[in-house]
């Protein structure tokens, strides 16, 4: 563990096996600095061990820093269970995870990410309160994904306010990719703001449904890098902004909710040296994260979460203000303000 380029100063790393239901799972807690390390489960069928175990570590450090950059009295952790998520879910499955959660006191809180379902955490809370995200219960929060989407529309108008001078979206063009559960809603709120769409998804019906809910002309999946649009918003996977695709997008803005947009660090200096406005994916999109926070205190209050998300986007608005005055990158510069937040709360 110690010498995983991931490593990153984990607090601690857990492995987990159930032999009854095949439970093979890795809790990661980054920091429980700021507070318990809170982030999702993801399922995912990982070629290897050593696949899964550098993912855990990876995205728990990311939560640690979402955590302090959305203000949340929370550290960075993170669940992965290696399989199948179309074929080896089972209600035992999650209440094994449910106990290994359990076993942690209260260290980690988890939640729903890639291939995993509110209703399959369901289960896992059956045998731990460590849970949040749920749709039923004293605190539920639900799918956080509206506000996920609203703080990416608030984000996309901060940006736009610096590259254009202007936040008014009426009549500025955005090329969405992937328009999910957080895309398609980020659509909406662009379409009632005004602005042109075109949009991509390699799902024909949730892009079908889209287009006509918004208007939005649609492009074939990998045509949306080259669309002459003002911002581009990822909302699809991670990795998008990469050395094939960095040369191709001509939008000035790229704010988005996916996370890991960048496929490395050193894409953000390349976005800068090209005159594009990048929002740093774990700021823009930590709107989900305060929801889910909101969970965990117990008691959700939405003027809460409002005042959080309204708060993010400040922050936002200062890391690109920093970034533009001192000449760097934008990621680099939210990565030392998260880094100095975890720090200072020592
Ligand atoms: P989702 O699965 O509902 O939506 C993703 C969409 O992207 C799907 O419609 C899928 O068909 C599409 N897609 C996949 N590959 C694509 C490609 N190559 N080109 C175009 N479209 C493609 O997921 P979501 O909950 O909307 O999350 C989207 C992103 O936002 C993910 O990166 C997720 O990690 C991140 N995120 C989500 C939340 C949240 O609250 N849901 C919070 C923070 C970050």
């Amino acid at each position: 563990m110690f010498d995983n380029a991931a490593f990153a100063g984990h607090e601690s790393v857990h492995h987990f096996f159930d032999a009854k239901t095949g439970l093979r799972a890795i809790i990661a807690i980054h920091s429980t600095v700021r507070g318990p390390g809170a982030g999702g489960c993801r399922m995912w069928n990982y070629a290897t061990g050593d696949e899964a175990f550098t993912d855990a570590l990876r995205l728990s450090e990311g939560m640690s820093y979402k955590n302090a950059m959305a203000d949340l009295p929370l550290g960075g952790g993170k669940a992965v269970i290696w399989g199948n998520s179309k074929t080896q879910k089972t209600p035992e499955l999650f209440r094994a995870l449910g106990r290994a959660i359990e076993t942690l006191q209260g260290k980690y809180w988890s939640a729903e990410d890639v291939g995993v379902s509110p209703a399959d955490m369901a289960y896992a809370a059956e045998e731990t309160k460590y849970v949040a995200g749920l749709s039923k219960g004293k605190a539920a929060s639900g799918d956080p994904s509206p506000i996920t989407a609203r703080g990416v529309f608030l984000g996309i108008k901060a940006c736009a306010q610096r590259a254009f001078g202007t936040d008014d979206l009426s009549g500025r063009h955005v090329a969405v990719q992937g328009v999910g559960h957080v895309g398609g809603r980020v659509c909406g709120l662009l379409a009632e703001a005004g602005a042109k769409l075109t949009i991509a998804d390699v799902n024909p019906e949730t892009l079908a449904a889209i287009a006509g809910s918004t208007g939005a002309q649609v492009v074939m999946a990998d045509e949306i890098y080259d669309v002459n649009a003002d911002i581009f918003s990822p909302n699809a996977l991670g990795a998008t902004v990469n050395p094939g695709t960095i040369g191709r997008i001509r939008a000035k803005v790229i704010a988005g909710g996916a996370n890991n947009q960048l496929s490395t660090p050193d894409m953000g200096e390349e976005l800068s040296e090209r005159g594009i406005l990048y929002a740093p994916d774990y700021v823009i999109n930590g709107g989900g994260i305060i929801n889910v926070a909101a969970e965990i205190s117990g008691a959700y209050d939405p003027a809460w979460v409002e005042g959080k998300v309204q708060r993010l986007v400040k922050t936002l608005g200062e890391v690109l203000d920093q970034a533009k005055s001192e000449k760097r990158a934008t990621n680099r510069v939210a990565d030392e303000i998260a880094l100095r937040r975890i720090v200072e709360s020592r």
